[in-house]
C-alpha cells in the first residue's frame, strides 16, 4: 500500500485543501523547544519515545527544511522533518493525539557523467557548467592530497566525473557520490576510482590518502556500519546508525582519527563518555561509550592523529564494549568509510584483480565521455520538497 502524504506544494493544497508551511530549523532550537512552540504534546512526542527515536530528534540542525500541514481550523495535521536524505520524522494527528514515526524518504538514483575542458580552475569550470558547488567540492577534495591544481592546471586540460545523483520529484538533492574522477594535466591522466569495498583508489590500485586514520582502534572488527536508515526487523521501525561501531576489548586504546582540538570530553546522554574532536574544514569526529578518558584529554587541548584519547568501554546506551565512531561535516553525520582515508596499502591478489576489472569499465566510460561533446543540463537543486511513500509498520519494502 502506498500513500503519498506530501507531493508538490500545489498538488497537496489542491487535493487536501490543507495549508502547507515551509520553514527552516532555527539555530539553537531543540526538538523539545520546537514542540513547545507549536503547542504539541512533549510526552507523546518526546518523553515516551524510546532512546533511539529520542536520539534521532537530536539530529535536527539549523537550516533544515521542514513542512507543516494544517487543517482548516489551523490545527496541525502533519509535520515532516527531514533528518538526512534518507530518513524523516513524521508527526501526525490520529484521532485526538499526535504520533511520532521515522519513515524513509523515497528517491531514485541516476548515474551521470560530466566532462569538460578546464576554463580557469577545475572548481570554477564545474560550477560554471553544472551549477553545482557540491560537485566541484567533491572533485577538488578527491585530488587534494595527490595533485597540486594551482601550478599544474592549464586552460584546456580535460576533466571527467562519473557520479551517482539522487533525485526526488525529478530534481537533484543531497551530496552526489563520486565514482570516478579524471583530470588530464600535462598530457597525463590522473584518476580516482570508487572500488567495490567503498574506498577510493588511484590508477595504481593504491588507496588514496586523506586526513583520517582508517581505524581509530587497532585491530578492531566493524560490528555495525553507517546507515542513514535501516529497518529494524524486531522493533518494526525505521532507525539510523550515524556512525561505525568497532568491537574491541574493554580498555583497548582509542586514537584520534585526525589531528584537531578536543571540544568535548565528558558524559553525554546515550553516548556515555564521549570525546569530540574538531578538525579543519568543518569536520568533527566523535568517540562514544568510552570506559575512561586518557589523562590530559580536556576541552581545548590539541591532539595529533593517532594519539590515544581514551579507552574502549560500554558507558551510555551500549550493549557491550565497543567504540561508536562518528564523523560529521558542518554538523551533518557522514559515512567515515566514504571519506578518502589514509593508508598507503596497495591492493593485491584477488582484490586487485577485481579492482582492475572495475577500472577497465570505468576507463571506457571516461573515454566515451572525452570523445563525445555532450552538454550538461543544468538543474536547480531544491531541498525543501518532501515526497514519501508510506511503508506501513511490519511491511518493509
Ligand atoms: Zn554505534
Amino acid at each position: 500500500m502506498i500513500r503519498i502524504f506530501f507531493s508538490l506544494l500545489l498538488l497537496v493544497s489542491a487535493i487536501f485543501a490543507n495549508t502547507i508551511e515551509r520553514n527552516r530549523w532555527k539555530s539553537g532550537e531543540t526538538f523539545l523547544i520546537f514542540l513547545q512552540n507549536h503547542n504539541l504534546p512533549t510526552r507523546e512526542l518526546y518523553y515516551n519515545l524510546d532512546k533511539d527515536d529520542q536520539r534521532l530528534t537530536e539530529e535536527m540542525r539549523s537550516g533544515i527544511h521542514y513542512q507543516i500541514s494544517r487543517n482548516d481550523d489551523h490545527s496541525i495535521d502533519q509535520i515532516l522533518l527531514a533528518l538526512n536524505d534518507e530518513l524523516q520524522i513524521h508527526i501526525y494527528k490520529q484521532k485526538n493525539s499526535y504520533k511520532f514515526e521515522a519513515i524513509p524518504i523515497i528517491s531514485t538514483t541516476k548515474e551521470e557523467v560530466f566532462s569538460s575542458k578546464v576554463i580557469s580552475s577545475p572548481a570554477y569550470t564545474i560550477i560554471k557548467e553544472t551549477g553545482s558547488k557540491k560537485l566541484a567540492q567533491i572533485f577538488v577534495s578527491s585530488f587534494q592530497n595527490s595533485l597540486n591544481f594551482k601550478n599544474g592546471i592549464r586552460k584546456g586540460d580535460k576533466i571527467v566525473m562519473i557520479y551517482n545523483q539522487k533525485y526526488r520529484l525529478g530534481r537533484p538533492f543531497s551530496m552526489p557520490t563520486l565514482k570516478v574522477a579524471m583530470i588530464e594535466m600535462h598530457h597525463k591522466k590522473h584518476f580516482i576510482y570508487l572500488n567495490s569495498d567503498d574506498r577510493y583508489y588511484n590508477e595504481k590500485a593504491r588507496k588514496v590518502e586523506g586526513f583520517l586514520l582508517a581505524r581509530p582502534v587497532r585491530g578492531a572488527r566493524i560490528s555495525s556500519y553507517f546507515t542513514k536508515r535501516r529497518w529494524h526487523p524486531i522493533l518494526h521501525k525505521w532507525k539510523a546508525h550515524l556512525g561505525i561501531d568497532f568491537a574491541a576489548r574493554r580498555g583497548t586504546p582509542v586514537m584520534a582519527a585526525g589531528s584537531g582540538t578536543i571540544i568535548w570530553s565528558q558524559r553525554m546522554g546515550s553516548y556515555g563518555n564521549l570525546v569530540k574532536i574538531r578538525h579543519s574544514d568543518g569536520y568533527e569526529t566523535r568517540y562514544a561509550h568510552l570506559k575512561a578518558f586518557r589523562r590530559g584529554i580536556h576541552r581545548g587541548k590539541h591532539v595529533k592523529k593517532g594519539q590515544v584519547i581514551g579507552y574502549v568501554g560500554t558507558t551510555g546506551r551500549s550493549t557491550g564494549p565497543h567504540l561508536h565512531f562518528e564523523l560529521r561535516k558542518h554538523g551533518r553525520a557522514i559515512n567515515p568509510l566514504k571519506v578518502v582515508q589514509i593508508t598507503t596499502r596497495k591492493l593485491s591478489g584477488k582484490a586487485k584483480k577485481s579492482f582492475l576489472k572495475l577500472q577497465k569499465q570505468y576507463n571506457k566510460q571516461v573515454e566515451a565521455a572525452l570523445d563525445s561533446n555532450s552538454t550538461f543540463v543544468k538543474q536547480t537543486p531544491i531541498q525543501d520538497v518532501c515526497y514519501l511513500k508510506h511503508t506501513p509498520k511490519g511491511n518493509h519494502e
